[in-house]
């Protein structure tokens, strides 16, 4: 991974869904899916997203693909703001900034072989030519990139298993040489034994290929292995974000602190000791999210300043952002493990 040099600039990203209502159609109100998160990832990093489902994070994603219009906020790639962009400069980007999907199979034309599905995008931009020799050579190299037998070229998506659609799906993505890719849930719905081999696999191609991933899951676990750094969304906003090995061993946001003690630890006997901090209740609607920090409904630490005031998303320590009034800057966990204990259950 290239150090210091970003590729995408995320500034104050918003995307709200109006809700219309009443006999007239009018605006009512709006679902802040996304509330003004923003993040730098450089070339050739992963940066993992996770957060709870309806925190925001797919929306994240398509907003920054310029798939869902923003509401306001900037998104730089390669310097060039996509936000001011004409549909047709989006157009010419568009190969460089790619999309995985949780579902391979609902994004999969099952009418279409495999050799079709991949070169498909190659096609549609010009690049090569319908039933070239040139086409069928990179659909070659595209599934033996991610570990296919190329006779499978000939097959169709329902005679693939999971783990298979999800590397026809990724060999989709490549074939056009992107340098950033918005993989979303890529690994959810795949058995266990296969998250990890899907896993490797996208770490091995960043390797070659100095890809950059922003790579969104609902749990930590499934991003501590491939992430360099990783973002905490809760309710549209970012809460922590940070070095992976740090996230891990100093969480400074209450909320990170709860994920954090849902990842089961492989040693027996530490996973024994593990306490759980679970959260009390369900995460309220962005439709109406609550004043001041949107985590005082569930934060087991809440003050009067929490209900009334907004945190700053702030830098703690170089490179760690956290936002929370009561985080820590002498760098301790912001939580005593008494506060924590008298707030879980074990
Ligand atoms: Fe909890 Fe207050 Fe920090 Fe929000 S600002 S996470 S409510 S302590």
């Amino acid at each position: 991974m290239s150090e210091n040099n970003v590729l995408l600039r995320v500034q104050n990203l918003k995307k709200y869904f109006p809700i219309v209502g009443g006999l007239l159609g009018r605006q009512i109100g709006a679902v802040k899916a996304v509330d003004g998160i923003s993040f730098d990832i450089k070339r050739g990093e992963t940066l993992g997203m996770v957060g709870e489902s309806g925190c925001g994070k797919s929306t994240a994603g398509r907003a920054i693909l310029q798939l869902h219009q923003p509401t306001s906020g900037k998104v730089f790639f390669e310097d060039k703001d996509l936000t001011q962009m004409s549909g047709e400069d989006i157009r010419q980007l568009r190969p460089k900034m790619q999309m995985i999907f949780q579902d391979p199979y609902a994004t999969l034309n099952p009418r279409h072989s495999v050799g079709k599905i991949i070169g498909e995008p190659l096609v549609i931009h010009g690049i090569m030519k319908k039933g070239s020799s040139e086409l069928k050579d990179r659909v070659v190299e595209l599934l033996e990139l991610v570990g296919m037998d190329p006779v499978y070229m000939r097959r169709f998506p329902h005679e693939f298993s999971g783990g298979q659609r999800q590397r026809i799906g990724i060999a989709r993505s490549l074939s056009l040489d992107p340098s950033f890719i918005v993989c979303d849930e890529p690994i959810s719905a795949l058995d266990v034994s296969i998250q990890a081999q899907v896993v490797n696999l996208m770490q091995d191609l960043q390797e070659q290929l100095d890809v950059a991933y922003l790579f969104i899951a609902h749990d930590l676990s499934m991003v501590k292995h491939i992430s360099h750094r990783i973002v905490v969304m809760y309710l549209g906003k970012v809460m922590e974000l940070t070095e992976r090995n740090t996230l891990f061993e100093n969480p400074l946001h209450p909320y990170t602190q709860s994920l954090n003690s849902a990842v089961p630890i492989p040693d027996p006997k530490s996973e024994q000791k593990r306490r759980r901090f679970i959260l009390k209740g369900d995460p309220p609607s962005p439709a109406n999210p609550p004043s001041g920090c949107v985590f005082h409904t569930r934060c087991p630490l809440t003050e009067e300043k929490c209900i009334t005031v907004e945190p700053e998303f702030r830098e703690i320590h170089p490179g760690h952002f956290v936002a929370c009034h009561l985080a820590d800057e002498k760098g301790s966990s912001m939580i005593p493990e008494q506060t924590i204990l008298a707030s879980v259950m074990s």
